[in-house]
């Protein structure tokens, strides 16, 4: 699933494999284990149960991930990619048919522009130019198919209601287990946060003047650092002492976060622009040279001491996502 970069970059963007993920699996697993821990002895954990079975939500949350792995032209169907191991609780015959059918209701229906990934592929993030200081949906990288949104509509389904068009979540263990993603991918600085350069590498606001799409960076997947690209290999990985084994200071921090304010229907908007923030640390002190025109990439160089800046911003993060995915879950089955 993971292509190179030419290919991410070619004209089968919509429909090639699979671009970025959020964290990547050892991320989701430790949101969706803190979130477990937390939740353990509550309604909402017997809820859990009774919708997921014996999948813990440290699974659950890796699944729309693995959804990635089905192809997106017809006939569309999941390919088994032998990588992705964690994917494997999800591949039985009955597994496979959830994730095609989920990606067959999710794929096109949001209408993506030109060069825009495929729906259910855009539910995973946000644009959020750097300049600003919370996400508000009438900013540019924001939708009715964007991270933010498609929290709330899992919200919505294990509420009971619909999930609002153009989004399509059928039942409530699609809407759990996009849930327990998406809340992780929320706290991702780069899923939320954004910079837009440039053809010379400085930095624009989309929010002001006219919009020019070619300064997007595809949420940092358009920027390299030493070759790799910067959302992936800098930001979705984490640290070997922050995976759920060995996070074991995890649970009892996520404790000490507070409750979101305000109504449910809010709270995604204001993790959206808590992330907006973080952000801000993820891209301070960052250089970016002038776009190299022949694959519309842009080089970046870090200042010095970046990796521990990053790796105390992710614990941070993650932390917030396992306590928040317990707090909303929580907050729907009371
Ligand atoms: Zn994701």
């Amino acid at each position: 699933m993971k292509a190179c970069l030419q290919m991410l970059l070619s004209a089968t963007f919509l429909f090639g494999s699979a671009t970025s993920f959020g964290w990547g699996a050892p991320g989701h697993q430790t949101v969706g284990s803190i979130a477990d821990s937390l939740l353990v002895g509550t309604h909402a954990a017997k809820a859990v149960k009774k919708i997921l079975g014996t999948e813990k939500l440290k699974t659950a949350a890796l699944w729309a991930d693995c959804a990635k792995g089905v192809t997106e032209k017809p006939p569309l169907k999941y390919v088994v990619n032998t990588r992705y191991t964690e994917c494997k609780p999800f591949e039985t015959a009955t597994g496979k048919a959830q994730m095609v059918a989920f990606v067959t209701r999710n794929l096109s229906a949001c209408n993506p522009s030109p060069g825009d990934e495929s729906c259910h592929r855009q539910y995973h993030y946000a644009d959020v130019a750097i300049q600003h200081d919370t996400y508000t949906r009438s900013e540019i990288g924001t939708s009715d198919h964007d991270i933010v949104s498609a929290i709330n509509a899992a919200i919505a389904v294990l509420q009971g209601s619909t999930s609002p068009s153009p989004i399509s979540f059928k039942s409530k263990s699609e809407a759990l287990r996009v849930l327990a993603h998406y809340v992780g991918d929320i706290h991702q600085p780069l899923h939320v946060g954004a910079i837009y350069l440039d053809a010379s590498g400085h930095d624009v606001n989309p929010d002001t003047g006219t919009y020019d799409p070619a300064t997007k960076t595809q949420g940092g997947n358009k920027i390299l650092d030493q070759g790799k690209d910067f959302h992936t290999a800098e930001w979705d990985a984490i640290p070997a002492n922050l995976t759920a084994a060995e996070f074991k200071t995890g649970v009892a921090q996520a404790k000490l976060v507070p409750p979101t304010a305000g109504p449910i229907t809010a709270w995604a908007a204001a993790w959206a622009s808590d992330t907006v923030l973080a952000s801000h640390t993820a891209f301070s002190g960052l250089t970016f040279g002038a776009e190299n025109t022949s694959n519309g990439t842009w080089p970046v160089t870090e200042p010095t001491g970046y990796s521990a800046t990053k790796a105390s911003l992710q614990e941070t993060q993650l932390i917030k996502a396992g306590a928040r995915l317990a707090q909303v879950l929580q907050a729907i089955f009371h």
